[in-house]
């Protein structure tokens, strides 16, 4: 019982043959004494029709106990569809197949939740799909998410095969260097107390592996990030990993460009136009309030820094004595905010330090808010052009240092998109892909703190040439060569020539890092050894892979992207990972657990994992 065709194959052409199918029993109706079964496999599902008129009666007895998803092969002749009967949602539903024959393959018990549904099963909670991820795989609406993931995985290996690329894995075992984000640990039971960490990223190896004259790696790289779970974060995530000798910033561009336009045509058929925009850190910062805009819609943040120096309203003109700027947002149409809105929009201008939120709300002619009284009639004015105010409008303010006032009006544009999207007023078409470069990024960012100079990248990156003077002088306005790749207002990757010089990468570890000298030795003495022999000018990047096949596959969650995810708790509710060990493994590991008195874990007193 072989299958001679899949699933989604038959059409009206194969009427008459013999065929076999194999699958899952997909569903199943009972009408006037003849069984219906759809029978599903990866590719689709055909309708297969027990009549018991032809059959003989312990076959129709045997179709009788069939249930959902057990497995089954069917052998039948094709037919066409009786008039009427034809269902032209499916691709094989102007067909059936008579059985005559049908083996049971196997059983399945009842299901603990039905899955030939789409609606139904996506009103289950998503615990209990991820507690069956079997079972939620075998969904179409999920299944086509990992062919997809397959199919650009192996678009993006052809296309640097095509460039001259080398694929080349390195170690998950790595060593930790706490630079960037907490890492996981794994004991080594060879040398008691010391341990291996899993890589946040391949960056020192592909690195290396410059220093190595590989000239042109990639790898689709598995990577660690032992951090809070956030919708579009998961403990470990896939990520393209790229890294060149001998080139620019423009190569980067032109490189990633390619890949992204040869993706988007494989992936949904489209043709994405290219070059990108591109857009200084600066700029978006100031037009859209965030370093990774959504640039598919307006409401763009406005200085009047300059309108309200003098203004007798103090909050305004205090800030911008105190070197601070005021900006406004219109977000248009959305005066009819409740209270509940703009609670929430306060709540995040508080959340960077902000007192409140200074709003208007122009209705019925009228522009509503206590502040109003303190405005000039020419500050109104500039407000009203600049900000191209209208009934119905809700004006929204920061007053603030210039990083502060921007992110805060950036994330209440981002809310306030989201509220006019469900209200109607705002429609963005799901084929628009706004692609943009963000550049020209500060080398570093000031900790106050903890008093010292951080990296906006990583420690790795180069500063622009002509700012390397500034390195000593004045380092906040050192610029590096840094680019974040962004689509519709999400940041697919980021990357950035690198300092391939050792004496400087020294001086940017010790003196404007501050990493004393022996643990700068300890965590990259080995690579500015190797930076010693020769080591090529080179640049790279890294694209989050589950987020571009998420934003291919048009979910908001790459938990759907992923076979098996992890919750936001960090476990996998399948496996019921993690988990405890024997005392013995921790014994061989040379561990002893001291344990909280209770448990920061769940119900099942599963333990996060600890740093
Ligand atoms: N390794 C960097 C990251 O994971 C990307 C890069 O600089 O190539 O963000």
């Amino acid at each position: 019982m072989k299958r001679t065709h899949h699933c989604n194959e038959l059409r009206p052409a194969h009427a008459g043959q013999t065929v076999t199918l194999t699958g899952w029993v997909h569903s199943r109706r009972d009408l006037g004494g003849v069984i219906f079964i759809d029978v599903r496999d990866r590719e689709g599902r055909t309708q297969t029709v027990f009549d018991p008129s032809d059959l003989p009666a312990d076959l129709f007895k045997q179709a009788e106990h069939l249930r959902s998803e057990f497995v089954v092969a069917v052998t039948g002749k094709v037919r066409p569809r009786p008039e009427g009967t034809t269902n032209s949602k499916i691709a094989t539903g102007e067909v059936e197949v008579m059985v005559t024959k049908l083996e049971v393959l196997n059983a399945a018990e009842p299901l603990p939740f039905q899955i030939d549904d789409p609606e139904a099963a996506a009103k289950v909670a998503e615990e209990t799909r991820l507690k069956y991820r079997y079972l939620d795989l075998r969904r179409p609406e999920i299944a086509k998410n990992l062919r997809l993931r397959s199919k650009v995985a192996t678009a993006s290996r052809v296309f640097f095969d095509e460039q001259g690329f080398l694929e080349v894995e390195t170690p998950i075992l790595f060593k930790s260097t706490p630079e960037g984000a907490r890492e996981f640990i794994v004991p080594n039971r060879r040398e008691p107390g010391t341990f291996y960490a899993l890589p946040q990223s391949p960056q020192q190896f592909k690195q290396i592996l410059m220093v190595a004259g590989v000239e042109k790696y990639y790898q689709l790289a598995r990577c660690f990030r032992d951090e809070d779970q956030r919708a579009d974060r998961q403990l470990e995530f896939t990520q393209v990993d790229i890294e060149m000798s001998f080139i620019e910033r423009e190569d980067i561009y032109a490189l990633i460009e390619g890949l992204l336009k040869r993706v988007w045509k494989v992936a949904l058929n489209l043709d994405i136009p290219t070059p990108f925009k591109r857009i200084s850190f600066e700029e978006a910062l100031n037009r859209y309030g965030i370093d990774k805009p959504d640039t598919r819609f307006g409401m763009e943040l406005v200085d009047f820094t300059e309108e309200f120096r003098a203004s007798s309203f103090k909050v305004f003109s205090g800030a911008v004595a105190n070197g601070g700027v005021v900006k406004a947002l219109n977000a248009k149409g959305l005066a009819s905010a409740t209270q509940g809105q703009i609670e929430t929009m306060t709540e995040y201008a508080k959340g960077f330090g902000a007192k409140g939120l200074a709003f208007i709300k122009v209705e019925n002619g009228e522009w509503k808010s206590p502040i109003v009284k303190f405005f000039s009639d020419a500050e109104k004015a500039a407000l009203t052009s600049k900000l191209k105010i209208e009934e119905g409008d809700l004006i929204l303010f920061a007053a603030d240092q210039w990083l502060t006032a921007c992110e805060i009006l950036g994330k209440i544009r981002l809310y306030a998109a989201d509220v006019l999207k469900t209200q109607g007023k705002l429609t963005i078409d799901p084929n628009r892909f706004d692609f943009l470069w963000v550049v020209e990024f500060p080398l570093l960012g000031f900790d106050r703190e903890q008093n010292r100079w951080y990296s906006s990248h990583h420690p790795f990156t180069a500063p622009v040439a002509a700012d390397i003077p500034l390195l000593k002088t004045d380092p906040k306005k050192v610029h590096g060569q840094h680019y974040d790749i962004v689509v519709n207002g999400v940041e697919l990757g980021g990357g950035s020539i690198r300092i391939h010089q050792p004496d400087v990468q020294k001086t940017i570890f010790e003196e404007l890092l501050q990493i004393p000298p022996d643990m700068v030795q300890a965590r990259f003495g080995y690579m500015l050894e190797a930076f010693k022999y020769g080591a090529p000018p080179h640049g790279g990047i890294a694209l989050g892979f589950d987020r571009l096949i998420a934003i291919l596959c048009k979910t908001p969650s790459i938990r759907d992207v992923i076979a098996f995810p992890k919750t936001a708790k960090g476990t996998c509710l399948m496996t019921e990972s993690p988990g405890t060990v024997d005392p013995k493994q921790l014994r061989d590991a040379y561990l002893e657990l001291k344990l909280p008195k209770k448990p920061p874990g769940d119900s099942a007193g599963n333990v996060p994992p600890k740093a």
